[in-house]
């Protein structure tokens, strides 16, 4: 039997993919997957509807999330696979991050209307009931005929050094780490050294307090992760007693990321099934 093909990142169109979750599950059979984790940005509003496609598509859903944290001022994405979808702790994490989010964007609105025309009204109703995100008003931008794609306008506008950027109140990564293990979640810090030199890391300390916490592993392969920076967290893995793993952070047409480009150990995705209090979506 071929090895397992594994891809645990992945967005929908209920966060900032562009693929409704149906649609999701059809594009990873059509790619070969085995199994992917549905891993929206704060919400588990895609899951139920990927949820239908199992038998369908043969392959293994795994309910995941990615929330957002930061911690002394450093942005950190947490993922988080089968929690208990009825505990109230990541849902109540997840309100507060969502009002954070749409303040933040009514801030970067009004800096960009400075330069472009657009409104919060536009990029509000682009976001549609998904988590308000830079890749919203990116779209925006692009409707409005100022960038080819989402690339080309977080390129200009939307990274973190530029001028129209707003950082905005997520909660501290190590309480996120925490909430995760409380309800029953298996805790990945994504891609912990990707956005290359004008972002700021979380240290190793930190991931060592991290795994105190419960932290069960690092993303070490990603697309924005480069071979140096993919050997670099696994050596961070290796020296705290953390599992790897490796994913796409497949966004449909909003991100050059394909599904299947970063894949998981079949070991390590068993490790992940056990721990996790959910259960792991089969055909
Ligand atoms: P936010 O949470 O609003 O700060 O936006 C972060 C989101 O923007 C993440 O989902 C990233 O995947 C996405 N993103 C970051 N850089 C890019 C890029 N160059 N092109 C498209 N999406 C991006
Ligand atoms: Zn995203
Ligand atoms: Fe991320
Ligand atoms: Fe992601």
């Amino acid at each position: 039997m071929a090895v397992a093909r594994i891809d645990l990142h992945t967005h929908s169109s209920c966060s900032d993919g562009t693929d409704a979750p149906a649609e999701l599950m059809t594009l990873a059979a059509r790619a070969g997957l085995d199994a992917i984790a549905l891993t929206d940005h704060d919400t588990f509003a895609g899951i139920a509807d990927a949820s239908k496609m199992v038998p369908e598509c043969g392959v293994t859903l795994i309910p995941g999330v990615e929330i957002s944290t930061s911690h002394q001022g450093i942005t950190a994405h947490l993922l988080a696979y089968l929690p208990d979808l009825n505990s109230p702790s990541l849902p109540d994490l997840f309100e507060k991050t969502l009002q954070a989010r749409q303040q933040r964007m009514r801030q970067m609105v009004q800096r960009l209307s400075a330069d472009f025309d657009i409104s919060y009204q536009e990029v509000a109703q682009q976001a549609g009931s998904s988590p308000i995100g830079r890749p919203h008003v990116a779209d925006v931008l692009v409707k409005a005929g100022y960038f080819p794609n989402r690339s080309a306008a977080f390129e200009q506008v939307l990274a973190t050094s530029s001028k129209y950027y707003v950082h905005y109140q997520a909660p501290d990564t190590i309480y996120a780490v925490q909430q995760v293990i409380k309800a029953g979640g298996v805790p990945v810090l994504a891609h912990p050294r990707a956005g290359g030199r004008q972002r700021r890391f979380l240290s190793v300390g930190t991931i060592s307090q991290l795994k105190e916490a419960g932290l069960f592993a690092l993303e070490a392969f990603h697309p924005e992760q480069n071979p140096i920076e993919q050997a670099e967290v696994s050596e961070i893995a290796k020296l705290l007693g953390l599992a790897i793993t490796g994913s796409s952070d497949y966004h449909g047409s909003g991100k050059p990321n394909q599904l299947g480009q970063c894949l998981t150990d079949p070991e390590v995705f068993a490790e992940v099934c056990e721990k996790g209090a959910g259960t792991p979506l089969r055909p």
